[in-house]
């Protein structure tokens, strides 16, 4: 089985995937983080405008009720030990009138409790002993109270101004309370929200004790460890984030209400705001997706042309057949500088190869002198005409007193004659016969599909060629010859020679140049 091999294209692939998925989770990774940013700020600011316009409207509306307190206390001051009556009427109007408190105290100078409204409270006479009343008679200024526990038991707030008459004597005060833990102006104030998401507003006074909450189970819960809290203690406002008593993560943005030393603050659950960055980061994911698509299309494009002639080069080279790899390698379309570099090196050292290969070849089918096929080539192409049955003759001639002419002549004349000698064998066969150098002066000439008397008349023309034209050395050099056929004479290759040979031997003896062809009946 073939090992799967990792190619360039895989790799080129593999390289240009992970750039594109990184460069995208990184982008959206970026963007998501810049939203989510943006986000919180914008959700810090929001929360920090909403806490202070809360924080001006508490503000105003405690200067108001103030006011409300304090023109009252002009109206009643005439009253003051004189008309029970005036002053019930007056306790009352506050009450109705404004909608503000959830009770209504007149006292005099000592404290003692000349109306209240609603008279259900059944307080009338008796001295107010309440913290807030006691500080509000003592300090005999307009005072906005810290939340206590009044004699009925609630947890109140009592907002108070002095009642003084025309010359500056203390009368008393006129105030209202406002039940905390019940439904109060406070309520209608800050309980309206801008988002029904868990967001929500509470206010906490100087102590951090929280004096309104949505939650009024909350109210009286002392929040100073909070570090929003502790920023409005020090009557600082802004906006941050902070986990909740409930552990939640919230967006807050507080400000401080300097009239009565309270401070407000309004939440909202980050993961709300946060909200949008999910919902952005699914929209960019599905916005980039066609884009991410073509990448992905043109990665595979690329990466395949790129590839391709690498590819190619590399599978012709270990695929092709030794003939057709040049071909093949040929037709591959190089167009960048590696790929055209191979594959001219490539096509260069095939065209070495074969050369290389053609020549050694030559060399070892050729004899060098006379350039006629050598003995091996002869004897191979008998053997496989023989395998082929394909009936053939052969001729052997050898020059007549040859040592003579060397001696004469010399060595190189010798081979002058023997070149000479190939040509004319050339000329006077055919092109399918295959001429050959047997030995030293001995040659031999194939015919295919030739008969011995057809193989006799181009041995005559041969030798009456040699014997009417002047050698090399300067005289005429006559040849003897022998012929066989195969498989006429004999089907063995050895013999067929030796019976040639033979034919050679008795044409020398009988007076050379001459043809002597072989009959089997001489067997
Ligand atoms: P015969 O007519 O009986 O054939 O007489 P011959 O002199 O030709 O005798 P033989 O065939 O035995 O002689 C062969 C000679 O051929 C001997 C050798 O000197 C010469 N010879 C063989 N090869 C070469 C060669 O490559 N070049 C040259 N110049 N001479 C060669
Ligand atoms: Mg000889
Ligand atoms: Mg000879």
């Amino acid at each position: 089985m073939k090992k799967m091999k990792l190619s360039l294209r895989h790799l080129i692939i593999f390289v240009a995937l992970l750039s594109v998925v990184l460069t995208l989770v990184g982008s959206l990774w970026s963007g998501y983080h810049t939203g989510k940013h943006t986000l919180i700020t914008n959700a810090l600011e929001t929360n920090r405008v909403y806490a202070q316009k809360l924080a001006e409207t508490t503000d105003l509306f405690l200067k108001s009720t103030l006011q409300t307190l304090q023109f009252s206390s002009t109206d009643i001051a005439p009253f003051m030990q004189k008309d029970e009556q005036k002053l019930l009427d007056e306790a009352n109007r506050l009450k109705m009138q404004n909608n503000t408190f959830n009770s209504i105290i007149i006292t005099n100078a000592q404290g003692e409790i000349l109306a209240t409204s609603p008279q259900s409270l059944q307080i009338k006479g008796k001295m107010l002993v309440s913290p807030g009343g006691q500080q509000a008679l003592k300090e005999k200024k307009p005072l906005i109270s810290k939340p206590y526990t009044a004699i009925t038991g609630r947890l109140v707030i009592f907002i108070s101004h002095p009642i003084f008459d025309k010359r500056g004597n203390y009368l008393g005060l006129v105030g209202g309370t406002l039940y905390l833990k019940e439904s109060n102006i406070l309520y209608e104030l800050l309980g309206k929200h801008f988002y029904q998401d868990g967001s929500y507003v509470y206010v906490v006074d100087g102590d951090g004790r929280i004096i309104y909450h949505e939650n009024q189970q909350r109210v009286n819960d002392v929040v100073v460890e909070n570090p929003v809290v502790q920023k409005l203690i020090q009557g600082k406002g802004g906006a941050e984030r902070v986990i909740n008593t409930k552990n939640q993560d919230m967006i807050a943005g507080y400000s401080y209400i300097p009239i009565a030393d309270w401070g407000v603050v309004s939440q909202r659950p980050a993961d709300k705001a946060l909200a949008p960055a999910t919902e952005m980061l699914k929209d960019m994911i599905q916005k980039s997706l066609p884009l991410l698509f073509l990448s992905l299309l043109l990665i595979w494009w690329i990466s395949r042309k790129i590839a391709q002639p690498l590819h190619q080069l590399a599978y012709y080279t270990e695929n092709s057949t030794e003939n057709s790899q040049e071909e093949h390698i040929e037709k591959v379309v190089a167009w960048y500088y590696e790929a055209i570099q191979l594959k001219k090196s490539l096509l260069h050292s095939l065209v070495f190869l074969h050369d290389r290969v053609n020549y050694f070849m030559y060399q070892s089918t050729t004899d060098p002198l006379t350039k006629l096929a050598n003995r091996r080539t002869m004897e191979q192409q008998m053997q496989n005409w023989a395998a082929n049955n394909v009936p053939f003759s052969i001729i052997i001639l050898d020059i007549d007193h040859f040592k003579r002419v060397n001696d004469t002549y010399g060595h190189p004349i010798g081979d002058e004659v023997l070149k000479f000698l190939a040509e004319q064998m050339k000329e006077a066969s055919r092109q399918t016969d295959i001429c050959c150098r047997f030995g030293g002066e001995e040659f031999v000439i194939l015919l295919p599909h030739t008969e011995k008397t057809e193989a006799f008349h181009v041995a005559e023309r041969l030798r009456m060629s040699m014997e009417s034209s002047m050698s090399p050395c300067g005289e005429v050099v006559t040849i003897s010859v022998g012929i066989s056929s195969y498989p006429a004479c004999t089907s063995e290759i050895a013999k067929l020679i030796e019976q040639a040979d033979e034919c050679l031997y008795n044409a020398k003896k009988s007076g050379r140049n001459r043809t002597i062809v072989f009959e089997p009946r001489h067997e």
